[in-house]
Parts: C-alpha cells; sequence; structure tokens
C-alpha cells in the first residue's frame, strides 16, 4: 500500500516493530532511570525505601542495604522504589515513613516528580546527543528513534499532568501526578497556617 505521508507509511509497516522495541527494550530502561530519580530524593529525606524493583515478579534478591531490598524480576511493565508508608496506611507514625504526618509536603512533592524529571533528563541528554550525532557524524535520521522519543516523553508527560489511582488489594495507589497534586495542595494549607 503507498501513502502520501511517511510517518504513515512507516507505522502501517513497522508499528509493530516500534511497539516491541518500545516496550521490550526501552520501557525497562526508562523505568529504571525514573525509579532512580524517586529512590535518590527519597533516600535523601530519609524516608526509608522498603524495596527497589524492576519488573513484574521477584526473581532473584540481589542486594540489601540500609534497609531497602533490591530486587530484579521480569524487566517489564513495572517498576517500584516503594517508601514505606506509601501505599495504604497514611496514619503511619514513623519519623522515616513517606506518610510521616510532619514530613514537609514540598519533600513528598520532589519525590513525587523526581522519577520524570530524571527521565526527561536523560531524554534530553540522549537527543543532543542524537542531534549532535546527525549534524556532524553523517548518522541517519531514524523514525524509529524519533517515534522512541516521542514515546517516552508522552509517557512521563501523562505520569506527571495525569491524576489517577490504580486499585490495589482493598485499596488503591495514587500515581506520580496525583501525590505531586496532593502534596502541593498540602503544601498550599501548610502555608496557610
Ligand atoms: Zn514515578
Amino acid at each position: 500500500m503507498y501513502f502520501d505521508n511517511p510517518l504513515i507509511e512507516y507505522l502501517h509497516e513497522y508499528l509493530w516493530r516500534t511497539l516491541l522495541v518500545f516496550i521490550l527494550l526501552v520501557v525497562p530502561i526508562e523505568m529504571i532511570i525514573h525509579e532512580l530519580g524517586h529512590f535518590y530524593f527519597q533516600r535523601k529525606y530519609g524516608i526509608r525505601v522498603l524495596f527497589f524493583k524492576i519488573g513484574i515478579f521477584n526473581i532473584v534478591k540481589w542486594g540489601h542495604k540500609s534497609g531497602t531490598d533490591f530486587i530484579l524480576g521480569v524487566p517489564l511493565l513495572k517498576a517500584e522504589s516503594r517508601g514505606l508508608g506509601e501505599v495504604g496506611d497514611k496514619k503511619i507514625s514513623d519519623p522515616e515513613s513517606f506518610y510521616y504526618a510532619h514530613r514537609h509536603p514540598k519533600e513528598r512533592f520532589v519525590v513525587a516528580v523526581a522519577g520524570v524529571m530524571a527521565t526527561l533528563l536523560v531524554m534530553t541528554a540522549c537527543l543532543i546527543v542524537y542531534i549532535v550525532a546527525q549534524k556532524n557524524f553523517g548518522f541517519p535520521e531514524s523514525i524509529l528513534i524519533n517515534l522512541i522519543f516521542m514515546l517516552v516523553a508522552a509517557n512521563e508527560i501523562i505520569n506527571l499532568f495525569v491524576p489517577f489511582k490504580l486499585p490495589w488489594k482493598g485499596g488503591s495507589i495514587p500515581n506520580d501526578a496525583f501525590v505531586a497534586i496532593e502534596s502541593l495542595w498540602h503544601w498550599y494549607k501548610f502555608n496557610k497556617k
């Protein structure tokens, strides 16, 4: 089939290949960088991280440091840096918990947005290298690479701006946008006091 628009033509022919590369190769790397962003600020603010996990299922626990289990699963769809008290119990009063009553909402806000910021930072660096390689070293422009950049950016921006909660064992888990907006609201109320 022939299409006038090279992008449409590409999508028609290589959509599945692009999605496979994205899901199997790019998303796992994206998630590791994203979770490292959360992890860095959780530790910086003295929040105890129960586990740092890549992927679904638990295949191997390859480390344990400062109260954190480092777990590798099947590197697909999911990664998590789980702070103490982050899921479920908001009334937890352990000073190392994410929802510690006196933890400044600014800290929760920074932890919530750090994942997206880390990924966008690394993505921008890769984009600069890609553009410089094209301009100076004759690296060919690739629709595949262009699309991957767009998918990563879209994925992260939705994560930052579209708040929602996922059902979880009788409760729910807020996404990054939800925690960011909630903590901004708490921050505003905190300052009004
Ligand atoms: Zn996140």
